[in-house]
């Protein structure tokens, strides 16, 4: 059995979008795409006036690279976000088929199912936020199609070991691809999957240049998964995912100079992160302070609604979590610079003095 029968059949035999790009490369005379022959206003040689190239090769080559796949193992598009719906669309049949996510985790999962009109199982998370293996596998049906593990967890800040990744893939071979989200796995000491994929060809990672690599303007994010899906996936991309300033600005970043500052503030983040779950598990009013591997701290409040709007009066905004099963009195602190976070910490002293909790 391949990994391609558990797309849709009418994926499968689609007929993709040919553009204009695709067709021909290479000439000196380019007619062929209704495009302006003049470049725009403040182009600085970018080209903006032609169509950019749906996958730029010296992106890819930089992105496998970084990634440690191969060139036909890795789609680039517009943010991990994308990657999620595109694989929602190439493998759930709409009212029939299903996605498998364990709340509390990120939020897109569900909504690019939703917008399929894919039905969404939830196995939530333990109380202390680790995977229950065999609750996900004995929750998986045949109308699951793609089972979403999130390391490190958003919003928890948790990882889920290698081990336990492992054993839901070698439980789902046959049944659904596993997508696991690495957006943050930068900032874990643990390492990627992405090796698995040559292992599994129904695993796939998602990681983005959002978070670590300071790009979440610039909209890049891969797909790693094994040549059949992602040559899957390429037939239902948009056209031109990739807008040029957007590849620009990516090259930028992963040119020696970039990854070095990439590394460079990587280690602020962890460094601070320590320093953010001492300083905030010593506050009164704190509960608790969720230990992290991403860039984020969950943090549990008496009273995490007034610490929000006192927040929001200093001009300090964070992620009110407390919709998620668990953590109805918590609140998500991206670690931000080292003089943010110490306002942060300066206007929660402040907050929990006026309240008397001190
Ligand atoms: C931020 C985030 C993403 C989105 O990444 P983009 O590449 O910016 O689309 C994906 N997954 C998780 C868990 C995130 O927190």
């Amino acid at each position: 059995m391949s990994v391609l029968d558990l797309a849709r059949p009418e994926i499968r035999t689609l007929q993709p979008y040919s553009s204009a790009r695709m067709e021909a490369a290479g000439g000196q005379i380019m007619l062929n795409a209704n495009e302006s022959a003049w470049a725009p206003n403040g182009d600085g040689g970018l080209g903006c006036n032609r169509y950019p190239d749906p996958q730029p090769d010296a992106l890819l080559q930089a992105l496998a690279e970084l990634y440690g796949v191969r060139r036909d193992q890795l789609f680039v598009g517009r943010g991990s976000d994308e990657a999620i719906d595109l694989l929602v669309r190439a493998f759930c049949r709409a009212g029939e088929d299903a996605i498998l996510i364990q709340p509390p985790t990120f939020g897109m999962y569900a909504v690019s199912a939703r917008i399929q009109n894919a039905a969404v199982l939830e196995v939530p998370l333990s109380r202390d936020f680790n995977l229950d293996v065999p609750a996900l596998l004995a929750a998986i049906t045949p109308a699951v199609k793609l089972v979403f593990l999130c390391t490190p967890n958003n919003p928890s800040g948790k990882s889920i070991s290698r081990e336990d990744i492992e054993r839901v893939a070698q439980a789902l071979a046959g049944k659904a691809v596993l997508v696991v989200d690495e957006a943050y796995v930068e900032f874990s000491g643990q390492r990627s999957v992405a090796d698995l994929i040559n292992r599994y060809e129904h695993l796939a990672v998602l990681r983005t240049l959002s978070k670590a690599w300071a790009l979440a303007g610039a909209r890049i994010g891969s797909l790693l998964a094994s040549p059949e899906v992602i040559a899957l996936i390429r037939r239902i991309m948009p056209p031109y995912p990739l807008p040029l300033p957007c590849v620009a600005a990516a090259m930028a970043e992963l040119s020696p100079s970039g990854r070095a500052e990439a590394r460079e503030n990587i280690a602020i983040v962890r460094e601070q992160r320590g320093m953010m779950h001492t300083a905030l598990s010593q506050l009164p009013g704190v509960r608790e302070v969720l230990l992290s591997d991403a860039n984020f701290l969950a943090v549990r409040f008496d009273d995490a609604g007034t610490v929000y709007r006192q927040l929001l009066q200093a001009g300090i905004v964070v992620r009110d979590i407390r919709r998620y099963p668990f953590l109805q009195d918590a609140l998500r602190i991206t670690i931000g610079t080292p003089e943010e976070n110490a306002r942060v910490l300066a206007v929660l002293n402040e907050t929990m003095l006026n309240k008397g909790w001190a």
